[in-house]
């Protein structure tokens, strides 16, 4: 991973906290350096977000952007872990930071709650090393793929419903890779949601902790899902995987081609 300019060492006092991830060959000293320089912006804060913002937060990742519009309510914390009964009724930004920053006080945790425009989505894209999808609906995938593809971020999006999931990686920095709208070229119609489906928490938990640990290899250099969907069946404890492949009629594809030519 290209390190910026502004790239701190690891503060001495923090690699005893760290010390099981520091153990690691794939992550070491210079892994945990790097996720303590970065920054993920995570949209959505339900179900996959909590269990995602979580080991994130838990993990050392340095900065992370919270964007949510919603307020807690009780049928939110059958699942939704990182908020708590007395959170019902405030920001789930607030709420999600609050018990971020109790597990993890050496990290930096921006909470923007607001539904976010296009042009304020792209901005925060921009700013970050890696966008997570943690949003419940076809209309904000939709808005987030094209913001994280336009800004060339990668890009991890899960979703879960009843009792699966799936997961993948949507590479930005490769005008050449899959976006979400190639996989899913009807998204922006909505689709099924878990308010009326109905969803088994630990599916959409496991997701979640799936998505965090796919970002945390994207940080580190090394995902295995860019450009593949991972299917999780909780039911029957299954999983399988395909490739994409770019779909030569994707619009958001074809915009990002031509902004790179200019
Ligand atoms: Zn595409």
């Amino acid at each position: 991973m290209q390190q910026p300019h502004n790239f701190k060492p690891l503060d001495e006092t923090l690699t005893n906290r760290y010390d099981r991830q520091i153990r690691l060959a794939q992550i070491g000293l210079a892994g945990q350096t790097t996720l303590a320089n970065s920054h993920a912006l995570i949209v959505g804060l339900g179900g996959l977000g909590s269990p995602a913002s979580l080991y994130l937060a838990a993990a050392g990742v340095g900065q992370l952007t919270l964007v949510d519009f919603d307020v807690v309510e009780e049928t939110n914390l059958q699942r939704q872990i990182v908020h708590r009964q007395q959170t019902v009724g405030m920001s789930k930004v607030e709420s999600a930071k609050q018990t971020l920053a109790a597990v993890n006080p050496h990290i930096t945790i921006n909470a923007i709650n607001a539904f976010l425009s296009p042009e304020k989505l792209f901005e925060l894209c921009q700013q970050a090393d890696v966008v997570v999808d943690c949003t419940d609906n076809g209309f904000s995938r939709t808005a987030i793929n094209e913001a994280a593809m336009m800004a060339g971020k990668p890009l991890v999006s899960a979703a879960a419903i009843r009792w699966e999931g799936q997961l993948s990686v949507f590479d930005g920095r490769d005008l050449n890779a899959p976006c979400y709208l190639c996989f899913d070229p009807h998204a922006n119609q909505g689709g099924e949601t878990c308010d009326a489906q109905g969803i088994v928490a630990p599916v959409v938990g496991t997701l979640g902790v799936m998505q965090a640990l796919e970002t945390l290899k994207v940080l580190l250099g090394n995902a295995s899902l860019i450009g593949e969907v991972l299917l999780f069946d909780g039911l029957s404890m299954s999983q399988r995987r395909f490739k994409l492949t770019q779909d030569p009629d994707c619009p958001v594809c074809a915009a990002r081609k031509q902004r790179n030519n200019h």
